[in-house]
């Protein structure tokens, strides 16, 4: 069966390989050299002046980035579930929290964020998702970053890169926190979360806030090559080999290009073949496809042409599916998910079979289309 949910991804043999050995225990020069190597390879990826690991699901860091710099209200934007989660997050810490909603398809706009913080003087901290996976928009967190800080130095820019460092290149100037999470870009298995930091965002949070998400007692330790809690060893050790891996196969900047080639290729063969690109943005991470045969779509793909590809939650669950396109993909995997999904439509009745998808799809990857 292939794996192709915008998280969890597939690890690669390597890297499974790379996390078989025995345990390694945390306190020992062998690890901290691990660690150090590690943190070399995440300074490269995030651009960021800080980064810190913890052993935790993505929520987990998103919790430790507004537990420890938001010390007022947090503006946090919804266009899906993770933004949501915000706000969730920002009451259960007992902080004030002002949203921007819209729907799942529809990413905020600058303009409605600036005019937001105006009007609320106590708002400290922002947070938005780069890659909003819920629908698979594209907010645009670099322009509100730069605009918000105009208004005021001070405030703090949390931005979700969960699906989406990894997938692109995040200009990091005038974000405080980048959040990202090993089950997805990352390409390992869940359990691992990172935060890169601005010095702003150290400063900010002092002494820290909360016992194991106090992100000052992590900088303090993890400068020093070794964590304040036991370390996700196994996971670290998975993720030193993703990056060595990504290096080797042309660095970061080559698998951007990639993802962003890979990404146009999936979209336009299913848009080839009839079907709906759902949010307005979309992002690099997934295709997200709404269509009223998606549940029958999504069941297709897996019983009859083992392809497991994500569905949608709440209002959207039967309404989408989601196919993702980050981590190293080779072109034969992924080329077979859009004819899977063209031979589904067949099987539906809703199109005659032509190999379109494929053919498209292979045009634009190999650079056939001109
Ligand atoms: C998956 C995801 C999360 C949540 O991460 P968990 O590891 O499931 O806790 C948060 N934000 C985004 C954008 C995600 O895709």
């Amino acid at each position: 069966m292939l794996l192709f949910t915008p998280g969890p991804t597939p690890v690669p043999q390597n890297v499974r390989n790379a996390m078989s050995d025995e345990t390694m225990h945390h306190r020992t020069p062998e690890f901290e050299a691990i660690f150090e190597q590690t943190r070399k390879h995440l300074f490269n990826l995030f651009k960021t002046d800080e980064v810190v690991m913890l052993a935790s699901s993505g929520t987990g860091a998103m919790e430790a980035a507004v537990l420890n710099l938001c010390h007022n209200t947090l503006l946090n934007v919804n266009s899906g579930k993770f933004g949501e989660r915000f706000g969730k997050i920002a009451s259960a810490c007992g902080l004030g929290h002002v949203e921007i909603k819209n729907e799942w398809d529809t990413p905020v706009s600058v303009e409605a964020v600036v005019e937001t913080v105006k009007n609320n003087p106590n708002i400290d901290a922002i947070a938005v998702q780069i890659s909003e996976s819920a629908g698979g928009l594209r907010h645009p967190v670099e322009e509100i970053a730069k605009a918000l800080k105009e208004i005021n130095p001070n405030i703090m820019i949390i931005a979700d890169g969960i699906t989406a460092v990894g997938v692109e290149k995040i200009d990091v100037t005038h974000i405080d926190c980048l959040i990202a999470g090993s089950q997805k870009a990352l390409m390992l298995p869940p359990g691992l979360s990172i935060l890169g930091l601005s010095n702003s965002a150290v400063e900010k949070m002092g002494s820290g806030r909360g016992y194991y998400l106090n992100l000052a007692s992590e900088v303090k330790k993890q400068k020093q090559n070794t964590t304040a809690y036991t370390a996700a060893t196994t996971l670290i050790i998975g993720l030193l080999e993703v990056l060595q891996t990504i290096e080797a196969d042309g660095g970061i900047d080559k698998l951007y290009e990639k993802t962003a080639l890979r990404a146009k290729a999936v979209r336009t063969s299913l848009q080839a073949i009839g079907l709906h690109s759902y949010p307005t943005t979309p992002a690099l991470s997934m295709t997200t496809i709404d269509d009223e045969n998606a549940s029958e779509i999504r069941k297709l793909l897996k019983e009859d042409f083992d392809v497991n590809v994500a569905g949608g939650q709440d209002h959207l669950k039967g309404k989408i599916f989601r196919i993702n396109q980050m981590g190293l993909i080779p072109p034969y995997k992924m080329a077979w998910v859009v004819n899977a999904v063209e031979l589904s439509l067949a099987k539906l009745g809703r199109r005659k079979y032509d190999g379109t998808a494929s053919k498209v799809f292979n045009e634009i990857i190999f650079g056939l289309d001109n």
